[in-house]
């Protein structure tokens, strides 16, 4: 159901609730960087004030040189597009609720979400990690691409091609690691999942040393070979095991549980969407990771934003 809000929220309050995403150290001078002498310039789109430096004569607001300069949209209109855009409320329901463009606003959120791949300055990555590993393939369909052949016309339902998923034939995988030690998860979409798209991936985001579990694919077996102790888990149907002991200390280790887990919430996040093109997939799948790895509120707008976000690592 529709809930339109903007029209009830406080513009002042949204409007300083950008300000401090954007200048986390307060408002000053996008030229000579001093914020001790900014008079008010022109006022007519209040709460959005103009201001004059009087050290260098830059006239400014607070959208000057920021992703959000020379646009026109209320500040509550603003707010209410970052929540949705970080809660992955679908275009059309939003474009409703704030009485604008659908595809203008699809534009918007792929132009901020593409923001989001960006790995902001604070890594996930940490030295102890171990992370594990599992493979993905999803159907999808190709939205968004004008089809060439009007003799093979484009489906209107989900791609339901047996086998392997690729992006060529419009089923992209997204593959991922998690780390056991902190829970954070790196997705990424690839072309395919080849023994050397899998192992290029897990040996970027894994730490040497690293113990990866995985299913029993056999493309994994050369993760030995890269540095990495891996140990694996039976998912043959009939044979299956969701969890195994290994060294006989009760704790049952050898398990993807959690990857297994993390693609139900990954297939929930994109569902209400109904098919999202191949090509701007990635973009939702970073939208997600973001959310998972819990950076916070304001840790998502300022990553849509492609701001770093607030607190450098103290570590
Ligand atoms: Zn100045």
């Amino acid at each position: 159901m529709d809930f339109p809000i903007v029209d009830l929220m406080d513009p002042g309050a949204c409007y300083r609730y950008l300000v401090d995403l954007l200048h986390p150290d307060g408002l000053s001078c996008p030229r000579c960087h001093r914020s001790d002498g900014m008079g008010v310039q022109a006022r007519h789109r209040a709460p959005v004030l103009d201001y004059r430096c009087t050290h260098c004569g830059r006239v400014f607001n607070a959208y000057t040189g920021t992703p959000l300069h020379g646009t026109r949209r209320p500040p509550a209109q603003w707010v209410l597009i970052f929540r949705g855009f970080a809660q992955g409320t679908p275009t059309a329901q939003l474009a409703r609720e704030l009485g604008c463009d659908r595809m203008h606003l699809l534009d918007l959120r792929h132009r901020f979400q593409e923001r989001a791949r960006e790995p902001p300055r604070r890594s996930a990555r940490s030295p102890a990690r171990r992370p594990k590993r599992t493979r993905c393939s999803r159907m999808r369909g190709k939205k968004g691409v004008r089809h060439p052949n009007p003799d093979d016309p484009p489906r209107r339902r989900a791609n339901k091609r047996r086998g392997h998923g690729n992006f060529a034939n419009d089923r992209p995988p997204v593959v991922g690691v998690v780390s056991r030690d902190t829970g954070a998860i790196v997705l990424e979409v690839v072309e395919r999942t080849d023994q050397e798209t899998l192992i290029a991936f897990v040996t970027e985001h894994t730490d040497d040393g690293a113990t990866v579990y995985t299913d029993e694919w056999s493309g994994y077996a050369r993760l030995s070979a890269e540095g990495r102790g891996h140990a694996t888990v039976n998912h043959t149907p009939g044979q299956r095991e969701w969890a195994r002991d290994d060294d006989g200390d009760g704790i049952r280790e050898v398990h993807d549980n959690t990857l297994e887990g993390l693609w139900a919430a990954l297939r929930t996040f994109l569902r209400p969407f109904r098919g999202i093109s191949k090509h701007y997939l990635h973009q939702y799948v970073a939208v997600f990771q973001w959310a998972y790895n819990k950076v916070g509120v304001a840790g998502m707008v300022r990553t849509l934003l492609g701001l770093p976000l607030s607190t450098p690592t103290a570590s």
